[in-house]
């Protein structure tokens, strides 16, 4: 719905004016103008006692849900890998399909990428539509946008599932806008609306103090990004087989407008926290950059990676591709050691799925102790030694 004010009528009493609760009316002379603030409340309507503004709505949308079919999982792959989060998107694809009753598809995009089909199979999709081509072979949001979305115009999938990497937060929005559909980013769970089959999407909002869940009514695909971490992994079947379909690719000169002249891996990509079993995580009270070599220390022997809070980040022991927690990494390792952290909600929120949580802090009542399954209540520079010399004497 939009407002507008009917010229003819307008009076310049300024009521609308001083009832708008968004300012978002001002004069023009005698003729009250609506500015880009208008959030189409309606107020203004009713208030007007010349009946000189009015409730423009919007055109139905026409789209035939019942055309749409099947849940598609963007199958992000780099150097010809897939990424570990499409392993996590297809775990929870297959629950959702059951609960629907639909098939669960990848669709993965590349140069030489087509035998990446078999393993998607084994991760359990049961279709992978393949776009093979040279000029697919590094990302561009061009030329990924233009095959997937030819893609969606043609085999109507009903949802679309991304993993909220750089490369999916960059092309979720772009095939969302492309086919006026709406995408939730960065969703933390998924759910089927029993009644509806409608796919109910929460994503933590207002720095993490709030959880929305968000709902796509009257569009198609229901889009979603997804935190890497969070989903459980499918589990692989080797030999499973499926139903392989190739996209037709064709560019016209000027549809890609990016040239990717190089990729330069960050040391980003060499910190794999999602994939390691054992983490060491320091925060604060690890005083400074050089408590974080006692951590290596420890992490060396156990055999895991180093972390970091938010804080120890923002004070710049640590790069940030370090970081634990909402906005940083989510992992969910075997072990996660959490050192002089005092447990935030932002960062609980990126490990309190780990399997098991130890937390050492000289803080007894740090909220960190309430996820924690072991806790040690003491001096880091004390205990992370002492946990290193054990550790020495039983592999001596
Ligand atoms: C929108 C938003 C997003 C955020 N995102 C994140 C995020 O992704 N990740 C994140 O971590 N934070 C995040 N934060 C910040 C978060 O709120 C906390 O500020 C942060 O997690 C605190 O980090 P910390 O526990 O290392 O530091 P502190 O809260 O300062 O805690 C330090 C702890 O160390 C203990 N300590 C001190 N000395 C010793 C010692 N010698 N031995 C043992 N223990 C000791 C203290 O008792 C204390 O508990 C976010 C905040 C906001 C507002």
């Amino acid at each position: 719905m939009s407002v507008n004010i009917i010229n003819e009528k307008c009076k310049g009493c300024t009521i609308c004016v001083k009832n708008c609760p968004f300012g978002a009316i001002t004069m023009s002379g005698k003729l009250a103008v609506i500015g880009v603030a208008c959030t189409s409340c309606g107020v203004c309507v009713d208030k007007c006692p010349f009946k000189a503004i009015e409730k423009i709505e919007e055109e139905k949308v026409t789209t035939d849900l019942s055309e749409y079919s099947g849940i598609w999982v963007f199958a992000e792959q780099r150097d010809k890998k897939i990424m570990p989060v499409v392993i996590e998107l297809l775990g929870e694809g297959k629950k959702l399909a059951a609960e629907i009753g639909c098939e669960l598809s990848a669709v993965v995009c590349g140069s030489g990428i087509g035998n990446l089909a078999d393993e998607l199979f084994e991760y359990g999709a049961d279709k992978v539509y393949v776009a093979d081509s040279p000029e697919l072979e590094k990302y561009t949001t061009d030329g990924y946008t233009k095959v997937i979305f030819e893609a969606i115009g043609k085999y109507k999938p009903e949802i679309v599932l991304l993993g909220a990497t750089h490369i999916g937060r960059d092309l979720g929005p772009c095939l969302a806008v492309k086919a006026n559909t709406g995408l939730t980013a960065d969703c933390t769970k998924l759910e089927i609306d029993p009644d509806d089959k409608k796919i109910k999407q929460t994503r933590p909002a207002f720095g993490g103090n709030l959880m929305a869940t968000i709902v796509c009514p009257n569009h198609r695909p229901q889009m979603s990004t997804v935190r890497p971490g969070v989903m459980d992994k499918a589990a692989k079947v080797p030999g499973r087989k499926g139903e392989t379909v190739k996209l037709s690719v064709s560019f016209s000169e000027g549809d890609i407008r990016t040239k990717v002249v190089d990729v330069v891996k960050h040391l980003k990509e060499m910190v794999s926290l999602t994939d390691a079993e054992i983490i060491v995580s320091g925060g604060k009270g690890m005083k400074g950059p050089e408590g974080f070599e006692l951590l290596r220390q420890l992490s060396h022997r156990l055999g895991g990676v180093v972390a970091a809070s938010r804080a120890a980040v923002d004070a710049g022991w640590m790069d940030h591709a370090y970081q634990v927690g909402q906005t940083g990494t989510t992992v969910k390792p075997k072990i996660y050691i959490a050192c002089g952290i005092s447990g935030a909600i932002q960062h609980i929120a990126g490990m309190q799925n780990s399997e098991q949580i130890i937390a050492i802090n000289t803080a007894e009542n740090a909220p960190i102790f309430e996820v924690a399954d072991y806790g040690i209540v003491g001096d880091l520079f004390k205990v992370i030694p002492a946990i290193i010399d054990e550790l020495d004497k039983q592999c001596s």
